[in-house]
């Protein structure tokens, strides 16, 4: 056994991943005084440093960062990190209060014992655990449509997971193909950088930054909006696969308005249909997938009227959105040495890959069976799902709060198999696996 584990070969509880999921339980297991390990495939930030673009920041204001017993306390707390400020901020998190923590390590297997013991398979060797907490983030394998294989030989081509900069690709225009974060963040770093773009157009819909003198985002806090759980949606499913809605932190924060893209100069079509020989097909929806898109952030901007009309708050007021661009109706083709493009970014997600767990805790979609990532496997918990409980739980805002709801479970759990171990004489890590109350 590798003399990388700090406590044995035994844990009362292993955390599997140490993204902001991972250090925010381990933090509240701590608190809590509960034994645990924390492993890391790579190093804390690997995420935010290995797959995120050099201009990269959040999306989301840097006070929604409050990760339990370290909320930001930088001097900017209405502006958005940097991508190398979220690796620090992570970093600065793991010294503040040291987790058990062992990095360079994957766990490649897990499986539950007849008896309720968590087997975990990793690279340094095989481990055990009474209760496993899996926060390895939801974005694990990017996703590139088969057609893109139809792409002549030339042409550059890459993920967004995997894109730098504009200087990463060869002379020439390039296509982008998608636009929900990724896709508009990445299609507006080319864009300031002077490269012809034409973008593929998708049906995420977006937001404005600011509106009626506060970021969007304060607004909808206020109202409640985040503290919404999963429950109160009698569609929970959808909305879990909802896309997020596109705006950007950057330079301070502004709209993204594909129109005004399109004004200045970029090309827009629909979603990308085909790709046959040089042609490029797109499909007809360009001008609908906008309108949807203005759709929504003017409905946003009527829930926040109606609500500082109803508390008569004194907000400035601000005129509404006009296009101004529209596209031209139908479907389009594109030949790729015509328009010169010599590059392609597939701005088009991400999968989940879990496979790795050897437990019968999926769906038939392979999405976890929880409720507020308590699975229906005793003492198996997932962490930092897209909307695991709320809008924040697979971000900054809320990860901490699902942490602390896991970590009162996990805690109560152990208690109770105490009890039980105490009453039966059974070894409490036998007793751990069963459910709570
Ligand atoms: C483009 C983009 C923009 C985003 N913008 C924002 C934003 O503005 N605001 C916001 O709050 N959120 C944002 N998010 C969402 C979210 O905050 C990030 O995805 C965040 O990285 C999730 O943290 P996590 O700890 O759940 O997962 P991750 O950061 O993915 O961490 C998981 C960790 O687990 C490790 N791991 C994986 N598998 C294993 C294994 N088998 N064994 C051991 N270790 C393993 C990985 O190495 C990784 O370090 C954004 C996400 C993306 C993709």
């Amino acid at each position: 056994m590798s003399a990388r584990w700090p406590g044995g070969t035994h844990y009362p509880v292993a955390v599997v991943g140490g993204g902001q999921a991972g250090l925010s339980v381990s933090y509240c297991l701590r608190e809590r005084g509960v034994e645990h390990v924390v492993i890391e495939a790579h190093e804390v930030g690997h995420e935010w440093r290995e797959r995120r673009w050099d201009s990269f920041c959040l999306v989301t204001p840097n006070w929604q960062c409050k990760l339990p017993g370290f909320p930001y306390r930088g001097t900017d707390p209405h502006g958005f990190m940097v991508r190398d400020e979220i690796v620090r901020y992570l970093q600065d998190y793991a010294a503040h209060f040291r987790p058990p923590l062992v990095e360079g390590v994957r766990v490649t297997g897990l499986r539950r014992s007849p008896a309720g013991i968590f087997e975990l398979a990793t690279t340094a060797g095989d481990i055990t655990a009474g209760q496993v907490v899996v926060a390895t983030g939801p974005y694990h394998t990017p996703s590139v449509p088969v057609m893109a294989q139809r792409l002549p030989a030339g042409i550059a081509q890459l993920h967004s997971s995997a894109y730098r900069g504009p200087d990463q690709l060869p002379d020439g225009a390039v296509l982008v193909v998608g636009t929900g974060q990724s896709g508009c963040q990445i299609a507006e770093d080319l864009h300031l950088a002077g490269r012809t773009v034409h973008l593929a157009v998708g049906s995420a819909p977006r937001v404005a930054r600011f509106y009626r003198g506060r970021d969007c985002v304060a607004w909808l806090d206020e109202m409640g909006h985040y503290a919404r759980s999963i429950d109160e949606f009698e569609d929970a499913g959808a909305v879990r696969m909802r896309v997020n809605h596109y705006v950007t932190g950057r330079d301070g924060g502004r709209d993204i308005d594909l129109r005004a893209f399109a004004r200045d100069g970029m090309r827009l079509y629909g979603r990308l249909t085909g790709i046959d020989g040089r042609a490029l097909e797109f499909g007809a929806g360009l001008a609908a997938d906008l309108d949807h898109a203005d759709a929504v952030a003017e409905g946003i901007k009527d829930a926040i009227d109606a609500y500082i009309a109803a508390r008569g708050i004194g907000a400035p007021d601000e005129p509404r959105y006009t296009p101004v661009w529209r596209p031209p109706p139908g479907p389009a083709r594109l030949d790729l040495a015509e328009a010169g493009i010599t590059g392609v970014i597939w701005c088009t997600g991400f999968t989940r890959d879990h496979r790795w767990i050897e437990v019968p805790a999926f769906d038939g979609r392979g999405y976890p069976m929880h409720w507020r990532g308590i699975t229906s496997t005793p003492g198996l918990y997932f962490l930092g799902l897209p909307w695991q409980w709320s809008w924040g739980s697979g971000r900054f805002e809320a990860v901490g709060r699902d942490a602390e709801f896991l970590a009162n479970h996990i805690d109560a759990s152990r208690r109770y198999a105490d009890v039980c171990g105490t009453l039966t004489g059974a070894p409490a890590e036998l007793t751990t696996a069963l459910p709570v109350g």
